[in-house]
């Protein structure tokens, strides 16, 4: 090797040393004859001094260097003088004395500065990411990323789990999106799609008997992009016979989700384990969503009962046509000025609220003593006293507090509120950056009714296993029918999804009908499937957990591509390669594919 021993490794029990390092500059100071030069290499960065006086030549070469220069240096680790420590670096104590260097490639001036965790365009980081994956955080990022998949195959493995690859070139599994396509240039006219998810072959592998499986799996799904979502995603995707029901699947997650965060992140603490369990119904009624930050309470109200008669027409009308009125409760909100609540107003409209109605409670002292004067809201005068006070105490609210309220059908207010729950929490820094909040989220319906469709959609996917208790209900009650589908989420992230699934094929074929599946295109796509659950199909349960969300929380990124090496832009470009491009005409003839029309100038 061009080195003997790596940069960060150092340490002052190395002193009298002769080492070979080989790095890049990662800063360079000139003090008048003295040159200073941070290298860095993978494993960190450490100060090496160039002296004249110890080697003219080296200290030219040094003088020679900019930043990103890859260099190659002999010296003597040397103890820092007293008082030119650096406790902030983990080589602070020491520094090597430079009697040899030499350069080994030089670099043109990086676009952006790779020392500093600076806001850098993300087009430009993007394009660049050879030279952002130098930095600092998002190099840590990947080498946790590695740890954290090393521990789940070790964990896996001395369980009893094999991995086992399955194809990418596939046909459709149904997760709800749209699925990438390739053209088969030897069957005209047909084309494979790439997985949303391993799901039907790791069922198959069940029935293959293999009980135990998990893959460290590339999904792809054609859908549009936020802060956590990729066309490709990495998923722990495993499955496990013989359980007898999710509290199978919930035990082990539990213990390798555990075992995971206090090895490999010891510095936060978990907010309870074994973790809480709460049904969806539940989780909607408290936090509006099935995605909860349960490190905080802000939890949701639900004023409808007490405001069904209620003298202000907006909350009264909503009511009587199905709607509700929520909201919650802000500890030590009475405090915040119009500007704030109007901003909050403002905040809510996005997420396609009419409105938001305040009342805040001035004062100190118990709700039950408030004066009429304390309560200040713009709808104040439709609110009797008594009527405030028992909003105030259902809402658990103080002198001090504000209530916020959202009036809607029930959907679009928790559409509304849910969102409006983290910004205060942001606001309000509630959320501690320290704490793990898991829970597994149960009980998801089934099925849910899509308007744009025009049928019912299987809410998890169609292989999950209904109640069966319930099945009697799902041709007239589709809407009711639980089923064993379960998330666990984390601060507000939905970390896996799973469920129990359908091992029989009567069950299987009464699911397809009623997602309006008839039994010929149930046959067409899916006959492998019911087939094979003729042939002994054992019960089976698993989990896609998403690798990308779990590396964003557990290094406390708020996007997932500062977790993954080579992301794709939020309109699935990629400006380092260039990807998706034009093919030749060709290819595409080769493909039997016709292009009817083209984009000018891709955006990025
Ligand atoms: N295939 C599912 C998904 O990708 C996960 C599962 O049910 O195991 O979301």
């Amino acid at each position: 090797m061009l080195k003997d021993t790596n940069c960060g490794e150092l340490r002052a029990s190395d002193e009298g040393r002769e080492v070979t390092l080989a790095g890049w500059v990662n800063r360079r100071r000139d003090h008048g004859g003295l040159v200073f030069i941070d290298l860095r290499d993978h494993s960190g960065l450490v100060q090496v001094v160039f002296n004249p006086k110890d080697s003219a030549a080296a200290t030219a070469v040094a003088e020679g260097a900019r930043g990103e220069y890859v260099l190659r240096l002999t010296g003597k680790v040397t103890r820092r003088r007293p008082g030119t420590e650096n406790a902030e670096l983990p080589t602070g104590e020491i520094e090597v004395h430079a009697s040899g260097a030499e350069v080994l490639n030089p670099s043109k001036t990086p676009p952006f500065y790779i020392t500093e965790d600076t806001d850098v365009e993300e087009m430009l980081r993007l394009k660049y990411r050879y030279l952002d994956l130098r930095r600092e955080t998002i190099h840590g990022n990947l080498v946790l990323r590695h740890r954290v998949v090393k521990f789940i195959r070790d964990f896996l493995s001395g369980r009893g789990f094999t991995e086992i690859e399955t194809p990418l070139l596939t046909a459709p599994t149904p997760e709800g999106a749209r699925d990438y396509l390739v053209p088969s240039r030897v069957h005209a006219g047909h084309f494979y799609a790439l997985p949303q998810s391993p799901q039907q072959f790791k069922q198959l592998l069940m029935v293959a008997g293999f009980e135990r499986y998990f893959q460290i799996a590339r999904c792809l799904r054609d859908e549009d992009l936020r802060a956590d979502r990729q066309p490709e995603h990495t998923q722990l995707d495993l499955e496990m016979s013989f359980i007898s029901n999710e509290e199978d699947i919930f035990k082990l997650t539990e213990e390798l989700y555990h075992a995971l965060a206090t090895t490999v992140f010891p510095h936060y603490r978990i907010q309870q384990h074994p973790f809480p369990r709460m049904t969806y119904a539940e989780s909607i009624r408290r936090f509006g969503t099935d995605k909860p930050d349960i490190r905080y309470g802000l939890e949701l109200v639900d004023f409808s009962e007490l405001l069904r008669e209620s003298e202000f027409a907006i909350f009264r009308q909503a009511i009587a046509s199905g709607g509700v009125v929520r909201g919650l409760c802000v500890p030590g909100g009475a405090a915040m000025t119009r500007k704030q609540v109007d901003d909050l107003t403002t905040f809510v409209q996005n997420y396609g609220a009419k409105g938001l109605v305040s009342m805040q409670f001035g004062g100190e002292g118990s709700m039950d003593s408030l004066p009429a004067e304390d309560i200040r809201s713009p709808v104040a005068k439709f609110f009797s006293l008594d009527q405030a006070q028992e909003m105030g105490r259902l809402a658990g609210a103080s002198r001090g507090d504000m209530l916020l309220m959202v009036a809607d059908k029930p959907a679009a207010a928790n559409k509304a509120l849910d969102p409006l729950r983290r910004e205060l929490a942001s606001r309000l820094e509630l959320a501690d950056p320290n704490v793990l909040a898991f829970a597994f989220v149960t009980q998801y319906p089934l099925l849910e009714w899509s308007d744009t469709e025009g049928r019912w959609m299987s809410v998890h996917h169609p292989f999950t296993s209904p109640y069966l208790e319930d099945l009697e209900k799902i041709e007239s009650d589709p809407g009711e029918v639980r089923s064993h589908a379960y998330d666990l989420v984390c601060n507000g992230w939905e970390l896996f999804s799973g469920s129990v699934r359908i091992h029989r094929r009567d069950v299987q074929e009464r699911v397809f009908a009623s997602l309006g599946i008839s039994p010929q295109e149930a046959q067409r796509r899916f006959g492998h499937m019911l087939e094979a659950f003729e042939y002994g199909a054992p019960p089976h349960a698993g989990i896609g957990a998403g690798i990308d969300r779990l590396m964003a929380v557990l290094t406390g990124q708020p996007d997932i591509r500062e977790v993954i090496a080579f992301p794709k832009t939020k309109s699935a470009s990629e400006p380092l390669t260039g990807a998706p491009t034009m093919v030749s005409q060709q290819q595409l003839d080769d493909l039997h594919i016709a292009v009817t029309e083209v984009e000018e100038e891709p955006s990025l």
